[in-house]
Order: C-alpha cells, then structure tokens, then sequence
C-alpha cells in the first residue's frame, strides 16, 4: 500500500533523526543533499526505512507535508553512483544547515523502530511543534527498497524546501511564547547594532529585566498563568521600548532590551517607565488578578569596553543588584557591583531602602489556598469514617479557646488550628478492618493503630508550610506520665499544642456517640479527665481546661 498523503495535510515537518546524521554531514563536509523518493509501503517500518537508507549510504531525514519524502543526503560519489548523476541541491548553504540542525536537534520524535510508517507520521502529526524529544535510534535491518531518478522531483520541492527553510529560521530566531526575538535571534540582529555603535561611536545601552518572584507566582496560580504574565511582561516592554529597540526574550523569565543611541540617563527614563507600566499593569487569569514587578539592571557601552558580552554581563549585575535591594526597581551598573559577590550584593542590599518596593509576597493567599486544602483532607478524613463527622471542627474551636486560656500567642495560634484539624490525617493509612473495628483490638491491630501518628508526621514533613503544625498530630497520643505513644514523651517533653489537644480530643471521643459505645455526659467525660490528671493529661492544663468546661453549660 502507498500512502494516501492526503490525508496528512500538514505544514508539519517530521524530522526523523536528522540531528545527528546533518551533524555527521556537517562534520564530513558533505555539503550536497539529496533528495530520495521513497515509494514506501505504509506498513513498512521505521526500522525498515532507515535500513534501506543506511544500504544507500544515506542519512534518513525528513518527511515533507507534499508526501512521503524522504529528505536524506549523500556524497557527492554517492549521488553520482546511486542516481547516476550528482543531484546536489543547492538550497542549503553551509550556514543554513548548521543552522538547520540547530533547530531540528531539539525536535526529535521518539519513535518507536517497529511502528509503521503510517503510525509514526500519525503520531508526528498530532504532536506539537517545538516539543523535545530524545533523539530517536534506529537499528537498521536489511529490506527491499526503490530508488527512483528524483531530479525532477527534486526542482519541484525547491520552493517547499525554501519555505520550510524559512519557516525553520523563523522558528529558529522567535520565542512561539512571547513571538519575541529569542537568545539567537537577539544575537543575530546585535552583533551588528553593537558594531555599529562602535564605528560610529554611537550611545548604546542595555536593559536586563527579570521579573520579581516569578517562580511563586507559577507555584501559586500555575504555569498557564506564569506564562499570561510573561506575554503580558512581553508587552509591556514592547509598548514601552522603542521601534528602533532591539528586544530579546532572554531566559525564562529574562528579558534584554538593546537601546541604540540612549545615553545611560535616558535608559533609566525608560527602564523606569517600563517598570512602572508592568507593576500597574494587572494580569487576570481564571479571576485571579496577578500583580507583576520587574527588577531592571542597566549597563551603558561607555562602561563595557565595546564589548556586547559585558555589556550584557554588567546589566545583569546591575538587574541582581537591583533585586537584592528590594526587587521592583531599577539599578544602574558601577564598578562596585562587579566586585560584590552575590553575598555582599545581599547585604548592602538590605541595608539600602527600596525604592518603590511593592507588596509582592501573597502570603495571604498562600495561606487561603493552603487552609482551604487542609479543611479539604480533614473532610475527607471524615468521610471516611461518618462517625467522626463534626469532630474535627468541634476539637478545633475547643482546642483554640483552651489555648488562648493558657496563654498561647497569637502568632501560634494559626498553626495548633491547622495542627487540630489535622490531628488524624495519619488514619488514612490505617487499614479499614482496624480503623472501623467494632469491638476490641487485638495487640497486633493496636500496633498498627499506634502507627498513626507517625504516618501523620512522614506525611506533614516534607511539607514546608505545616512543619509548625505537626506537634498535634505527631504528639497527641504522648501522655504526661510517658506511658503514650509513638515516643513515650513525658511532662514537658510532649509539646504544649498537643497537650492541650490531647484533653479536647479525648473529651470530645468520649462526649460523642462510638459504634462500640454510646456518648457519656458531659459530667461523667470531665470527672475522667480530672481522674487522668498527671497520667494521662499535664496537670495545670487539666485544670485551666475543668474551669473552661465549668464556664459553659454542661448538659447534664
Ligand atoms: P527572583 O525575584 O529572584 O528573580 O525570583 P524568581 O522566582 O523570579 O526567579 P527564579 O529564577 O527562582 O525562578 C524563575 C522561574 O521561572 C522558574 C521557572 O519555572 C519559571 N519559568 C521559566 N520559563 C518559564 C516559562 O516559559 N513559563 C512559565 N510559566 N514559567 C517559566
Ligand atoms: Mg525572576
Ligand atoms: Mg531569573
């Protein structure tokens, strides 16, 4: 079966291990290309195809989107032994497929050597561009094959074939995010703005701009919204920067800005301007309104000794300057700053006072999200297991009114709320035959019980925003006279946050209804507490816990 190429209408190229077989070309200095026209069967495979090539002495290449057309190269002695005449196309200079294979070797497609040919075009197909693949390698087997006289073929590919040149050149030079020059295409156009500058002994200037805390704002709201900001950032620094501006997106989130014929003063006018522009400019994704800064280090040519390298090396400098005083402001370069190391950068930077610093950490909202997540995984703890439904609520409201009792501080107070609500998240790796047991446990079972604790602190710890409210769940089964579990902690060993918790939770267990007992009265819960004064509970908790109770109502 031929392929029915129709069905692939596609600009898409498939490059199918061309990186290394251009490089070895490049290597080798065989600069002529051969186009072969492979009528292959569609059910052959890649492995199949890529023999066939290698039998040829030829590189495998690409698939064009006019069909199945194997773009592959040979030597010059090849083409002339093989098609019998040199087939040498010309379209690639020796720049063009360096630069060719600098694009191509970051689009490789894994594919597997026994997929059919029609599959792997499929799945070629359905891939994005600019994804990266690892480099595809291909065993070669033997297999029959056709060669056929391509030289007409070949003219009629030569304006597909300088299209695709130019599509990969575009690709090659524009970040697909932004649709601004990248790294490359940066260079490319100011190597000779710089030279330029240097004949005529033009002003020259450069921005490095880095936007603030970028890496919490993707933690936060998600790389999707991380990347509205940087098209939004993008923007800005379009508007903001002149036509005759060279821009570059830099690095990640790092973008470059060549000024030609600024003097330092007005680069700083501008960089200022742009930073203003980007801090009141507002990102909305998904309803989240997201406030950006930028950190800006200006360099001047008169400082750079012509060189673009430094140039661009002291903007940065100045940039990190910039950001270890404060973020949100821009600095310019002085011989000082390439003397500091990052350290003293630090240092003298929180001795300076920001300018126009802005409220950029969202503690508040990573608070938000984060408690909304632990309400989360304490309701699905009590999904699990209806019995315990209200309980966690009912224990935290307690908990927090006897330790405000006891004097805790306020600044506390939010964590033994996250550590209460948390108290049991170690019962998720309780198996259900122990956890809902109606009667006794076994001591087996028990052991398995008294794990929950420490599964609660191997599932908090790594988690750097609940390391603080880790001591009740950890700790609330620990009792005043050693005898608790996992550690055996004793008196003031046990952290004060679970000894408080300790008495609430038990109180609340015994004030509610169990499937292996029924609730008791409030009156008959609180004399085993008072009983359990100094074994199980610290005794001057027990005893600022009675008072509370006694405050309130008892129901009985
Ligand atoms: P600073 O204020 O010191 O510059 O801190 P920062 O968090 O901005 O800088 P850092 O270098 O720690 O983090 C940069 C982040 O940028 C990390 C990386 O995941 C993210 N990033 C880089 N490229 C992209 C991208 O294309 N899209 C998205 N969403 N994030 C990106
Ligand atoms: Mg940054
Ligand atoms: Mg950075």
């Amino acid at each position: 079966m031929i392929i029915n190429t129709q069905d692939y209408q596609t600009q898409t190229i498939f490059p199918m291990n061309i990186g290394v077989p251009i490089k070895q070309a490049i290597d080798m200095k065989v600069m002529d290309l051969a186009l072969i026209d492979c009528s292959v069967d569609a059910n052959m495979t890649v492995r199949e195809v890529a023999k066939v090539f290698e039998l040829h002495q030829a590189w495998p290449g690409v698939i064009l989107k006019s069909g199945l057309l194997f773009l592959g190269m040979l030597s010059r002695n090849r083409c002339f032994e093989v098609l019998g005449k040199p087939y040498a196309l010309e379209v690639y200079s020796r720049k063009t497929l360096l630069e060719f294979y600098d694009t191509l070797k970051h689009q490789f497609l894994v594919i597997d050597g026994e997929a059919s040919i029609q599959d792997a075009v499929k799945t070629a197909l359905t891939r994005e561009k600019h994804q990266i693949f690892e480099p595809v390698v291909v065993h070669l087997f033997e297999n029959n094959f056709r060669l056929v006289n391509i030289h007409d073929l070949l003219l009629a590919q030569c304006d597909v074939l300088e299209n695709l040149y130019d599509e990969v050149h575009h690709l090659s030079i524009i970040d697909p995010l932004t649709q601004l020059n990248n790294r490359r295409g940066f260079f490319e156009s100011a190597q000779p703005e710089m030279a330029q500058s240097q004949t005529s002994q033009n002003d020259l200037s450069a921005l490095m701009i880095d936007i603030d805390n970028f890496k919490k704002t993707n933690d936060y709201y998600g790389h999707f919204a991380g990347d509205q900001v940087l098209r939004a950032v993008a923007e800005e620094i379009k508007k903001t920067l002149r036509q005759t501006d060279l821009i570059g997106r830099y690095g990640g989130e790092e973008f470059i800005g060549l000024l030609p014929n600024t003097s330092i003063e007005i680069a700083q006018t501008i960089a200022e301007r742009l930073r203003d522009a980007v801090e009141k400019r507002n990102v909305c994704v998904n309803d989240n309104d997201i406030s950006v800064t930028v950190s800006i280090g200006i360099c001047h040519i008169a400082d750079a000794n012509n060189s673009l390298d430094i140039l661009l090396t002291q903007a940065d400098q100045a940039m990190y300057w910039a950001k270890a005083s404060g973020k949100n402001q821009v600095s310019l370069w002085n011989a000082e700053m390439a003397q500091s190391t990052a350290m003293t950068m630090l240092q003298s930077g929180l001795t300076n006072k920001p300018v126009h610093k802005k409220k950029d950490i969202k503690d508040e909202q990573l608070s938000r999200i984060y408690d909304e997540t632990i309400e989360g995984w304490s309701k699905a703890i009590e999904m699990r297991n209806k019995e315990m439904e209200g309980h966690a609520q009912r224990v935290v409201n307690l908990t927090l009114e006897l330790a405000e009792t006891c004097g805790i501080k306020q600044s506390e107070i939010d964590d033994i709320r996250r550590g209460a609500l948390l108290h049991d998240i170690g019962k998720i790796a309780i198996p259900d035959p122990i956890l809902f047991k109606p009667g006794k446990l076994n001591e087996e079972e028990w052991q398995i019980m008294r794990k929950h604790p420490v599964y609660a602190y191997e599932f908090l710890k790594p988690i750097s925003f609940l390391e603080k409210c880790i001591e009740i769940p950890y700790c609330h089964h620990e009792h005043w006279d050693g005898s608790g579990y996992p550690r055996g902690l004793k008196g003031e060993e046990i952290p004060l946050a679970a000894r408080i918790f300790t008495i609430i939770d038990v109180w609340d267990a015994l004030c509610s209804d169990r499937c292996y007992r029924p609730a008791w009265s409030q009156s008959e819960a609180k004399d085993y507490i008072v009983s359990q004064s100094g074994i199980m509970f610290d005794p001057k908790i027990t005893k600022l816990f009675v008072q509370m109770i006694e405050t309130q109502n008892l129901n009985d």
